[in-house]
């Protein structure tokens, strides 16, 4: 394929981009006027292809019926997009896989979620991180990522794009689908599982009953329970399932009105209303990322980092907890990013030898600091969901906030010291990277902003471990860790 790529102004990108084929966009903000980028299709001739010409943008997936035919069974336990993508994969390949999942299909989910957000309790099978398609169904689908690890990203984007997702999602660097767009892209993959001949079982939980079934029959299992199932972790862990402690990262979520960051990443500071509004309908609500390296004390030979995670622009805050009596926000945002807010985890990075005295768990030391930190977080809100909270200049300079400002959050937030209590590996480390990133952004450390407590569940405390060469558990080999 020819490509052919341009620097080019907002107005002449969105021009452009309605005229002829593009294979990637992306927009840099950093200069004073933010300008695209755009790479075009370009055909033999080296003339640019036009948007509606008949090119396929790509080889749509095949997935053979295994209804009778097939090469065996695989059972898949935890349907979010790796249970999810794991099984239409095996269809490929003529397997015919089973899936089980704890929570509900995503209809009924919905009605757990809209009482959640009430703050009429929680479900603790159904709920933001349980039910079909996982944490993935109400997340905010930013499809892109930061790991060096990024396996292949182009196929994951063309089957979400031919389940459902706009063709933006095959070009756009900084891929975005919307809370509200996911439901529908998860249902139709399901849909087409069960279509081919796969199988899903909703409210059917890997308790030690069907371990010990699958243990005993050796079935091939794929397991895919993502980073929230603290029980299931415990019981593989009481099996012997071979795991091992790893570095992770928790903090809070800081909310800022979206206009002040828009005005503050495109370098419209002083420009007047409508100037931001026209900025923003051709570029969109702006993010952005943020990075700091911090020391435990001034004598302190080694750093941390303290970065910005999953900023949602146009967003919302949510409770993204599973267990009760604690407190755990994520962040999204629907297609549209139309809220007034922007907000952003801003997180820590700790390492094994932070949550060294949970050490008599063993692997399982992290997950035991991550819970007591959410349940700190609950003593400090109020049950069942509201959170606490504080003024991002209140949690930098130590006071309690006397009110708080209007915050996306429905179960609502209480005002609350957590610059005192998060434990200080967490809050003196994001007291200083705040104040770095004020030394970046002045406008960025404002009392317009809250902070909402806690961010703690960006990464997992413990790996299952895999061999990385068949991809199976070293102590169960039947077994295939997956997330
Ligand atoms: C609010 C929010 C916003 C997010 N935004 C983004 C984003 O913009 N971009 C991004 O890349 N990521 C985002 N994430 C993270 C992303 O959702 C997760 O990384 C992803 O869902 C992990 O996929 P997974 O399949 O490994 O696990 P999960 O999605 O956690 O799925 C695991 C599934 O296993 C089921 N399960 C667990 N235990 C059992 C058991 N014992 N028996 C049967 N079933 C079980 C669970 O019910 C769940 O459905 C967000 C997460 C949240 C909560």
């Amino acid at each position: 394929m020819i490509e052919e790529t341009f620097i080019l102004t907002p107005e002449q990108a969105q021009e452009m981009e309605r005229t002829y084929r593009v294979v990637r966009r992306s927009v840099d903000a950093r200069q004073r006027r933010p300008h695209v980028m755009l790479s075009i299709l370009c055909d033999e001739h080296g003339q640019l292809v036009p948007r509606d010409a008949p090119v396929p943008l790509y080889e749509p997936p095949r997935f053979q019926d295994v209804h009778s035919d097939n090469k065996g069974e695989v059972v898949i336990v935890g349907m979010g997009p790796a249970g999810l993508f794991a099984a239409l994969r095996l269809l490929q390949d003529g397997y015919k896989p089973i899936v089980i999942e704890r929570g509900k299909p995503i209809s009924e989910r919905k009605q757990d979620i809209a009482r959640l957000n009430r703050n009429e309790g929680l479900n603790t099978e159904s709920n933001y991180c349980f039910g079909e398609g996982g944490a993935g169904t109400f997340s905010d689908g930013k499809l892109f990522s930061r790991s060096k690890k990024k396996g292949a990203m182009q196929r994951v984007m063309e089957w979400f794009h031919h389940f459902g997702a706009s063709e933006q999602v095959l070009y756009e660097t900084h891929a975005h689908i919307g809370s509200d767009r996911l439901p529908s892209i998860i249902r139709n993959m399901r849909d087409r599982i069960i279509d081919c001949g796969g199988e899903v079982h909703f409210s059917t939980l890997l308790d030690s009953g069907l371990w010990r079934e699958l243990n005993t029959k050796g079935t091939p299992t794929i397991l895919a329970t993502g980073h929230s199932a603290h029980d299931t972790y415990r019981m593989l862990y009481r099996d012997g399932v071979q795991m091992s402690a790893k570095g992770f990262a928790m903090g809070v979520r800081v909310e800022h009105p979206q206009i002040l960051i828009d005005r503050l990443m495109y370098h419209l500071r002083d420009a007047s209303q409508e100037e931001v509004e026209r900025t923003v309908s051709l570029l969109g609500h702006a993010s952005y990322s943020l990075v700091t390296q911090v020391k435990d004390s001034p004598s302190a030979q080694e750093t941390r980092g303290v970065y910005s995670f999953c900023m949602c622009p146009g967003g919302h805050i949510v409770p993204a907890g599973s267990e009760l009596n604690s407190c755990v926000v994520n962040g999204m945002s629907n297609s549209q990013r139309n809220s007034p807010y922007a907000n952003s985890g801003i997180v820590v990075s700790l390492q094994p030898a932070d949550y060294a005295s949970y050490s008599k768990e063993g692997a399982l030391g992290g997950l035991c600091m991550q819970e007591e930190l959410e349940r700190l977080a609950a003593s400090h809100g109020r049950l069942p969901n509201v959170a606490p909270a504080q003024r991002l200049t209140d949690f930098v300079d130590g006071r309690l906030s006397a009110d708080l400002p209007p915050c996306s959050y429905l179960p609502g937030i209480v005002s609350s010291r957590l610059d005192e209590w998060l434990p200080p590996v967490i809050g003196q480390s994001l007291r200083q990277g705040f104040r770095d990133f004020g030394r970046k952004y002045p406008d960025y450390l404002t009392r317009e902003a809250v902070v909402v407590g806690v961010e703690s569940r960006s990464s997992s405390p413990v790996r299952i471990d895999r061999d990385r060469t068949t991809w199976r558990s070293p102590s169960h080999p039947w077994l295939y860790p997956a997330g």
